[in-house]
């Protein structure tokens, strides 16, 4: 059994709102540092995002299907939880390829492989050289704004076609966006940095890794080792759901409420008074009840349009949300089929395939496919393979609401023309997610300063998940256990201004 260390909070609780991977990280986070914490999830279960289906043989994602450890926190929780014994790291993860003229090819690794490969003309892989030289510090414009989009930033960088080929495929691939409407500067906002401290990317790279490795040169063995492989992805033994699962396991049946939907959260703070009160209101299976326990602080991480949708009130009088923006979401299918191995022709070793938005011109309607089974030989019996496709996003909203039927054609069809896979699929399964993404987009300041707004005028509450800070499952683990962090530095320095009174 966790022993979990008490620092002096007896008696102390926290509501944590959204059992998904940010709120369940937050819940586990204040619990080992003694705090009481009540997680109400909407849902009939835990997980939001991360959802793995086991059945009739198959196990397989759909919501995310791999992860990183690019994010501290990630690290922290598969130690703290023992999940270093589960992670699975996929089969040759480094093969990974895109769609060019209607067939797959592998994308380089490294310069040498870009050189050879036929991904890029030879004028964009010119440009892609020469942009450490034309891209000086002193070289930069003031006029590219705050809100320049991830096309235009890359396409000033590395010309049009890297764009096409390289970018658009990989921000459908993770955020379900387009290059024209997602904003440089909150979804790649490390490249954004790097440009305005040394102008060129590649070489700000460059210099930011060789800077990490002589800092880090110093450190103990053991964690440089980790440290390494820490941008490679990887799912667990039974799927992404066993991160999500070990959480819950941690939280006793009390502490974790299923169908409680959160609709009221009411502050009775003043302002003489240290001691914050915070109580939730939720709908249990349609009945609206009234939760009679106060809570000292909350973490907030459902998404930001449910959360407009909550009556908040601070003191008595309505708190209202109008200052936050709408977020645009962006619906997502996903289809997960099996094809008998003899019927597949052209199957590919590897991750999986990207499908850049041009390629719609070469028959292929999809946003791309995993090798489900490739990556993870255990997850199907050894006469099929299993793919993961995903269809939507910003490029085709309505074709993500399509019926499964249709989504099975579209499928099969992308399939045969990218692996060779004949006939009907052995099985198909489909899940829709009405609101797979929020949209970074250009509006995205805004909705940030709104987060910052409404945790400075609500005392004790702190917003996390998401829709802030990246669309990952680590970021969204980042937030949780920063909010974590945050409530902890809350309620201590209210205790201590109480000592004070
Ligand atoms: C199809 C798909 C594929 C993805 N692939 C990857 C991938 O391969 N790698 C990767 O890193 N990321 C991936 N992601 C992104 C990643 O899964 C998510 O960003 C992350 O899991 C979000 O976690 P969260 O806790 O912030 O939000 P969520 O998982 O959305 O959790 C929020 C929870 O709040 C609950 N809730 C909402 N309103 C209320 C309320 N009023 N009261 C109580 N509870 C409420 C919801 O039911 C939900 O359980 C993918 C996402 C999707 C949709």
């Amino acid at each position: 059994m966790r022993l979990y260390a008490g620092q002096g909070f007896s008696g102390k609780s926290v509501a944590v709102i959204g059992a998904g991977v940010s709120g369940l990280s937050a819940a586990y986070k204040l619990k080992l540092n003694g705090l009481n914490v009540t997680v109400f999830e909407a849902d009939g279960r835990a997980g939001g995002k991360l959802r793995t289906i086991s059945r009739d043989g198959l196990i397989w994602d759909e919501g995310a299907n791999t992860m990183t450890e690019s994010e501290a926190a990630v690290g922290f929780l598969l130690d703290s939880l023992g999940l270093r014994e589960k992670q699975q790291f996929p089969l040759s993860q480094q093969k990974r390829y895109i769609a060019k003229n209607g067939v797959p090819v592998q994308l380089p690794s490294n310069p040498i492989a870009l050189v050879r490969s036929n991904i890029l003309s030879a004028g964009s892989k010119l440009q892609i050289f020469l942009e450490p030289f034309l891209w000086k510090k002193n070289n930069i414009s003031k006029g590219f704004g705050t809100e320049e989009s991830v096309g235009a930033f890359f396409q000033r960088h590395f010309g049009k076609e890297v764009v096409d080929y390289l970018i658009d495929p990989f921000v459908a691939g993770t955020s379900g966006g387009d290059p024209e409407s997602l904003s440089m500067r909150h979804v790649f906002p490390e490249l954004w940095n790097l440009e305005k401290q040394f102008g060129s990317i590649i070489s700000g790279a460059i210099q930011s890794k060789l800077s990490a490795k002589k800092g880090s040169s110093g450190r103990m063995k053991d964690s440089s080792a980790k440290r390494k492989n820490k941008g490679a992805s990887f799912s667990f033994l039974g799927g992404m759901q066993t991160l999500t699962n070990a959480l819950c396991k941690e939280l006793s049946k009390d502490e974790l409420k299923f169908q409680t939907k959160v609709l009221e959260l009411s502050c009775s703070f003043s302002e003489n008074s240290p001691s914050d009160k915070w109580s939730v209101s939720y709908e249990l299976e349609d009945r609206k009840l009234s939760c009679e326990k106060s809570y000292d602080a909350l973490i907030v991480t459902a998404p930001l349009s449910e959360v407009k949708q909550m009556m908040i009130t601070r003191r008595g009088s309505p708190f209202l949300l109008d200052f936050v923006p709408e977020v645009s979401y962006l619906p997502m299918s996903v289809i997960i089929s099996t094809f008998k191995r003899e019927n597949v022709k052209k199957p590919l070793e590897g991750f999986g395939v990207l499908i850049p938005s041009k390629e719609q011109q070469n028959g292929l309607k999809t946003l791309g496919t995993l090798f489900s089974s490739m990556m993870f030989p255990d997850r199907a019996p050894n006469d099929v393979y299993l793919y993961t496709t995903f269809v939507g996003g910003s490029r085709n909203r309505e074709l993500a609401k399509a019926s499964t039927d249709e989504l099975k054609q579209i499928v099969t069809s992308d399939l045969r023309q990218l692996l060779g896979a004949e006939g009907e699929p052995a099985s198909l399964n489909h899940f829709c997610w009405s609101k797979a993404f929020p949209l970074y987009g250009h509006n995205y300041g805004s909705v940030i300063e709104a987060i910052d707004k409404m945790e400075k005028e609500l005392p004790g509450l702190f917003y996390a998940g998401n829709h802030k800070g990246g669309l990952s499952v680590g970021k969204a683990i980042s937030t949780g256990c920063e909010a974590a962090d945050l409530v902890i530095s809350y309620l201590n320095s209210s205790s201590d201004a109480k000592g004070n009174t």
